[in-house]
């Protein structure tokens, strides 16, 4: 089953062309890397997707639903969460209120005791759980893009939208993270990653897609996607020895 759709979106800002007729789609059994140079349009697709920016043309549809249009809120409770390169804790409230908000800010629901002890179980899975008392200021980098990843949970997504949560990290700190992006998947929820660690990706994703000035350039296979010549020379470039598996 297909749970996300994007077809032939176009984003436009001012003479800039962000998105340039972009289909893809995202299916339940599979995590979906999104891969391209900076500037590429891999945020603004994010973006769109979760209601922050309308499409100029084209459509994006969530479990058959058009999502596209549809207010950034209205998107969530439909079971779309995403998480932000810039990751944007509340600094001065504490790891477990940050989780309380996502679980309960927009939805109605009352900060009562099941609903901590479902942020309780989140920060557990995220790996925060000892950190739950502290103000989010006080976490490393590592533990804020944890937290990020908490947050979104804690809306009830069907479907999350990762935006590179591994920039940044150490190797410990990366394999900690592929290890929560596997486990979120294996409870069912489908997953998109925007990522430019390579390793990851090859471990996680069963399929790419390679987005170069606004154009999808590639779908197929991770592995695939290093044979490529297009995204060779669009992206891997150089770095191709470094970063490929
Ligand atoms: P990526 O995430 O792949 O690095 P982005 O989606 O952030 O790329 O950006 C794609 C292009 O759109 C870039 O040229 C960027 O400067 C431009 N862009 C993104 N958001 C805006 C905006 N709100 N206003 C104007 N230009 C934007
Ligand atoms: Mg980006």
């Amino acid at each position: 089953m297909t749970l996300l759709e994007v077809s032939m979106l176009t984003k436009k800002f001012g003479g800039l062309v962000a998105l340039n007729n972009v289909n893809l789609e995202l299916r339940e059994d599979e995590i979906l890397g999104i891969i391209g140079p900076n500037g590429s349009g891999k945020t603004t697709l994010f973006n769109i997707i979760s209601g922050i920016y309308y499409p100029t043309s084209g459509s994006i549809s969530f479990e058959g639903e058009t999502i596209s249009g549809k207010k950034p809120y209205v998107i969530c409770r439909m079971g779309v969460a995403r998480t932000y390169q810039l990751v944007r804790p509340f600094l001065n409230m504490s790891v477990l209120e940050n989780v309380l908000v996502g679980a309960c800010f927009g939805n109605g629901r009352k900060m009562d005791a099941a609903c901590r002890e479902e942020a309780m179980s989140i920060l557990g899975m995220v790996n925060l759980s000892e950190y739950y008392k502290r103000p989010a200021g006080s976490l490393t980098v590592a533990q804020r893009k944890r937290l990020e990843i908490g947050r979104a949970l804690a809306t009830g997504p069907r479907v999350i939208l990762l935006d590179e949560v591994m920039a940044g990290l150490n190797a410990t700190e990366v394999d900690d993270i592929i290890a929560l992006i596997k486990k979120i998947f294996e409870t069912g929820i489908g997953a998109c990653v925007i990522e430019h660690v390579m390793k990851a990706v090859s471990v996680l994703c069963n399929r790419t897609v390679v987005l170069n000035n606004g154009r999808l350039i590639f779908e197929g296979r991770p592995q695939e996607m290093s044979q490529n010549d297009e995204v060779i020379k669009a992206y891997l470039g150089t770095r191709r020895s470094e970063e490929v598996a």
